[in-house]
Parts: structure tokens; sequence; C-alpha cells
């Protein structure tokens, strides 16, 4: 009666929402300043006070019909050439109106231009640990999601593994940096060699091989290591970018892809993004949000909590005995389980009313991922139960 496919994906939710609603239950019970809830990566700081002034001077002074009505399929004109011209300042590439296409978000983003370049029997390459939808947007194709291991020492590409899994099915490679789940940033060298790589392959099997470069946390970096834009390193490039972490903006769903002028198939596959935005139902993204970030290409949310949170949290865990991988950017942190089993970690931590994420579902063992995009001070009040859990160890 329903598709096996979606049933099963409806109702099993994912582990980080499972986590979430434990979460909710125990606060319900002991009371929500004792449930220490490190499982959702939702912004917990606001968007920025112009995002407010911007939204109140358009609901009073633009015509409903255009603030509320449908824009074309790419996005409102004047919405993509501002977006184009900002990529072209910013990250000195020919980008125009006609390779930008506006979306609900990276989550649309990532739907759309996987369904516009795979087909059944590709195969998309993810470096693990990855982003869990990754394997739904993927596998909701046709296409097989192939998972690369990062070097387990810096969670960092390790090349031979990479170079192994490429063959010709290969259609596309993620790149996700700074990273959900670890916080790495994939330094300049290991792009520079990942495209190098890449096009060793595309000659080597006489196709394209697309690079997706899916960044919403390009912009929450706290060491100034260098976000590489990938469409200056590799020319079969797209990229899907999001106002949800930068601008706080989740629940808006706003965003774009850019798709890379510097490919030879870039007017089809724009075109392919542009069928695959309507056979998903995207119909436009919210036209005010669209209007809403033209206003505010430049601008980001106050993130220097999320490096407060970072160091405090970095310097906390390291002093109690912890290993953890040091993230560069993003508002997550990769910490070494205190055994091999994450999910058994994960469930001594409730103990202490730690909710943490294992890391199987991010396709490697062995870690748990901390969302720290959370109050300073829950931080603050969830060491002593980081120190006891792991008294608790080692006893
Ligand atoms: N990609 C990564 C790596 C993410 O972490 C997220 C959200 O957490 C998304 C994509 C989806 O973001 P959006 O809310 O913009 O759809």
């Amino acid at each position: 009666m329903v598709s096996p496919k979606m049933l099963e994906l409806g109702k099993k939710s994912s582990v980080i929402r499972e986590i979430f609603e434990y979460g909710l239950k125990r606060k319900a019970e002991i009371g929500a300043e004792n449930v220490f809830d490190f499982s959702l990566g939702n912004p917990s700081v606001p968007a920025p006070q112009k995002v407010t002034d911007v939204i109140n001077k358009l609901v009073s002074e633009t015509p409903a019909e255009v603030l509320h009505g449908y824009t074309s399929g790419p996005g409102d004109m004047k919405v993509r050439t501002k977006v184009a011209e900002y990529i072209a300042n910013k990250f000195g590439v020919d980008a125009k109106a006609g390779n930008v296409y506006m979306t609900c978000g990276a989550a649309a983003s990532l739907t759309i231009t996987l369904n516009a370049i795979v087909e059944e029997g590709d195969e998309v390459i993810a470096f693990a640990p990855f982003f869990p939808e990754y394997r739904v947007f993927v596998e909701q194709t046709g296409a097989k999601l192939v998972t690369v291991s990062c070097k387990k020492d810096d969670l960092q590409i390790d090349f031979e593994a990479l170079e192994a899994s490429i063959n010709k099915n290969t259609k596309a490679v993620i790149i996700n940096s700074p990273n959900n789940p670890s916080g790495v940033i994939v330094p300049e060298e290991d792009v520079i060699r990942l495209a190098e790589l890449l096009n060793k392959k595309q000659q080597e099997y006489g196709k394209e091989i697309i690079l997706i470069s899916d960044e919403p946390y390009r912009e929450l970096v706290f060491t100034g290591e260098k976000v590489v834009y990938i469409p200056t390193v590799y020319d079969n490039s797209v990229v899907c970018y999001s106002y949800s972490k930068a601008l706080s903006l989740p629940g808006e769903r706003i965003g774009y892809i850019f798709v890379s002028p510097k490919m030879k198939s870039s007017a089809d596959v724009f075109a392919a993004v542009c069928g695959a935005g309507r056979a998903l139902g995207y119909v436009c993204a919210p036209s005010m949000m669209q209007y809403v970030i033209s206003e505010c290409l430049d601008d980001t949310a106050d993130v220097s909590v999320y490096e407060k949170n970072r160091n405090l949290l970095y310097n906390a865990l390291t002093d109690i005995g912890y290993t953890v991988i040091k993230p560069d950017g993003a508002f997550y942190m990769f910490v070494k389980a205190l055994e091999d089993d994450a999910n058994a970690f994960y469930e001594r931590a409730k103990k202490f009313d730690l909710l943490i994420v294992p890391s199987d579902s991010f396709g490697v063992e062995g870690f748990v991922r901390i969302s720290y995009c959370v109050d300073t001070d829950l931080i603050e009040r969830s060491i002593p139960a980081f120190k006891s859990l792991y008294e608790d160890y080692n006893k």
C-alpha cells in the first residue's frame, strides 16, 4: 500500500532525534537544568539584529504579492544576481546569476544536486565521519553511497583509501569542511591533492567526477584555518550552501546551489538542477527569505559564543583525560569513547544525564559527537558529569 522504502525512513527516526526525544522526556522528569543535552546541531545564538530589521522593512514596504508570491524556480533574479556578485567578490570566481539556484537550505541543495547528476548504478563517495542524511539523500536517487574512512588520529582524508574507492562508477564526491560531526577543516594542501587525484581519475575513466562542497559551516571557523573555496581549485564542482548556521536561520529554510561555470557541462548541470528542483516539488525557495538574505550576505550571527564553548569544553575534557579531535570550526566535537563500543559508552553517559551521540551513524566506530551549540552555562555545569563518567571507567 505504501512505498516500503519511505515507510522504513518514516518509521525509523535518526539516532540524533531519538536521543533528543529521550532528552525531552528526561527533562520533564528531573528538570531541564539537570540534563546535559548535546544532541542537536541547532544554532543557539540568535540571528543578527539586521535580519529582524530587514524583515520588518520588507513586511512594511513590499507589496504582499511580491513578498509572499512565487519567484521563478531558480529564485528571484535580483537575489541571484546579488548572491553571484557576492561569490565573485569574496572568492574571486566568475559567478553569474545563471550559476546560482536558490534553495530551501543545504539539505535541499544536496538532494537537488544529487538528483540532478546521479543515476541508478552511480556511486557517490563521502568521507566518514559524515552527516548521516547523506545516506538517505544518495540512496533515494538509486545511487550507492560509498564511504571512505578518514585517518583515525586526525580525521583528515586518507588518500590511499580514497584512491582505492574511486572506480568507473564514481559520479561524485562530497566534501564537508568544516565538518559535521568532527569540526575538522580540510587543509589547503589536502584540498589541492584531492583536486589533483580527481583530475587524474577523470582522465583515467574519461568522465566527469563532480566534487560537491556541502558547506553550511563555512563561516564558523575559530582557528584562522583557511576554508578553501572548492571552485577555485577544481573545475567540476558544485557548492551547496545554507544560511541555517551562519545566520542562525535553520527553520527558515534558505540556501543556494552554485554550479561552477568552469565545468564543461555547467549549463547542462544547471538545467538538470532546475529539473531536479521541479521534480522534487520545491517550486521555489521561500521568497521573503530570499529577499532577506540578499540584504545580509556579509552578515553572520555572533558565532564567538561557539568559539568560547569550544575552548571551554576542549580544555576541560582533555584535562580530565579524554582524547578529543580538536575542532577548527562548526560547533561539534568528536571525542574518543572510553570503550570500543560507542553505543555502550553513550548508554553509560546517560547515567550521568549526558546526552552525546554515538559515532556509528556517522560511519565510524568508537567516538561520540558533542554538539556545543548550547548555552555556555550548560557546558560549565556539565563538566562534573563528564568527570564522573571518566572516573566510572577508571575506578
Ligand atoms: N549538511 C550538513 C553537514 C549539516 O550538518 C546539515 C545540518 O545540520 C545540513 C547539511 C542541512 O542543513 P540545512 O538546515 O541548511 O538544510
